[in-house]
């Protein structure tokens, strides 16, 4: 949008020219085109180029505010020079400079203000030194602190919803992946960061480990207590499990309705192996009861994990399956428990069972 700004300046400056040079006498034009050429014009080219080159640089928006500034400068001093011609000194060229600058130019509040106000203390001061009528002057000097102030009002109005969207925006992308229920991620927000984990692990030759966890005999328990209990029973066991991952690239998310998936960053084989025992301990340890279980007085979970070191023959996608069949193994072997999967490892990789807690 900045780029289109500038793009129309310039060709607003190339038409002020070509009306110079058409309707103007040749000792006033010929100065003049010069003196617009060499200053706006180039000051716009400049910005141009540089929104092309480094769009993102920071630095962008005081080039735009100098060139802002140059322009409504130049604007006056070519009145002046219009004026030592004998021809009349134009207002509406400066404020249309300045509402340019507040409202198209898209800067920040305080950058458009740098840029209107010097326009103004220009104008006073070749107004001055043309010996303009001091009625002129004084009705000039007026439209211009308006329009400065009105073009101040409006680029902080434009300002304030451009950084309301933004904050707006920002929610919205964190509501997408966050499960409404607990606040954790959700399982687009897990595969997402698993993918990324995965690269980093390849790159860096480190292993990864996925580990589900499924609430034991959920069904039951809604049966049991109702679907509101059963809401905040999700909720406590995510809370739970959410504390245990505190290493920068881990992440605990729901994966789906009572299931929960874990993904750790090169962890050794027997912190995975302790790690999803202590989740298993820590749940019951919860004391959430459930009478309606066969395994525990209170409830427990199961927990199924895999891990690797990724290559290029392998993809997250395994991963995760194997982390089911782990999951299911837990089932299968009583519930309450984990199952640990050691993919690289050709002896362990025969899916041995290992640390099944109680
Ligand atoms: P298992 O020990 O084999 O895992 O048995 P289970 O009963 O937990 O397994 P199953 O997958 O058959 O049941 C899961 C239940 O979880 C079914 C569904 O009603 C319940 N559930 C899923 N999402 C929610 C939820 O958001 N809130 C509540 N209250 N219940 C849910
Ligand atoms: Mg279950
Ligand atoms: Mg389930």
């Amino acid at each position: 949008m900045a780029q289109v700004a500038v793009f129309i300046a310039i060709l607003l400056i190339l038409a002020v020219c070509v009306l110079d040079w058409t309707v103007m006498p040749p000792e006033f034009a010929w100065p003049a085109i010069f003196f617009r050429v060499s200053t706006m014009l180039l000051s716009l080219l400049l910005v141009f180029a540089l929104t092309m080159v480094r769009p993102a640089d920071p630095r962008v928006p005081y080039a735009f505010m100098a060139a802002g500034a140059i322009n409504g400068v130049c604007t006056i001093i070519v009145g002046g020079m219009a004026a030592r011609s004998g021809i009349d000194f134009v207002l509406w060229g400066t404020i249309f400079a300045t509402f340019y600058v507040y409202l198209v130019f898209g800067l920040r509040f305080r950058l458009a203000a740098f840029a209107g106000w010097p326009v103004f203390i220009t104008f006073i001061t070749v107004g001055m030194l043309v010996d303009k009528p001091f009625v002129k002057l004084a009705y000039g000097s007026l439209f211009l602190v308006f329009a400065n102030i009105v073009g101040m009002y409006a680029s902080y109005l434009l300002e304030r919803d451009a950084r309301e969207l933004f904050q707006k925006e920002k929610l919205l992308e964190k509501l997408a992946r966050t499960d409404a229920l607990t606040g954790i991620g959700n399982r687009r927000s897990f595969d997402e960061h698993l993918a990324d984990v995965w690269r980093q692990a390849r790159r860096e030759e480190h292993k990864v480990a996925v580990l589900l966890v499924d609430i034991d005999y959920f069904k039951l328990y809604n049966d049991c207590y109702g679907h509101g209990p059963g809401d905040r029973c999700i909720q406590a066991v995510a809370d739970a499990l959410d504390r245990t991952a505190n290493r920068p690239f881990d992440m605990v998310a729901r994966y789906g309705g009572e299931e929960f998936a874990i993904v750790l960053y090169n962890p050794s084989d027997q912190f995975v192996r302790d790690y999803a025992n202590n989740l298993v301990i820590r749940i019951e340890a919860l004391g959430i009861e459930h009478r309606a279980s066969d395994i525990s007085e209170h409830v427990t979970v199961s927990v199924g994990a895999a891990t690797l070191r990724p290559d290029e023959l392998r993809q997250a996608e395994g991963l995760m399956r194997s982390a089911d069949d782990a999951l299911y193994e837990a089932k299968a072997q009583g519930r309450n428990g984990a199952a640990v999967f050691y993919l690289d490892d050709a002896m362990k990789a025969t899916r041995t069972l290992r640390a099944v807690a109680s």
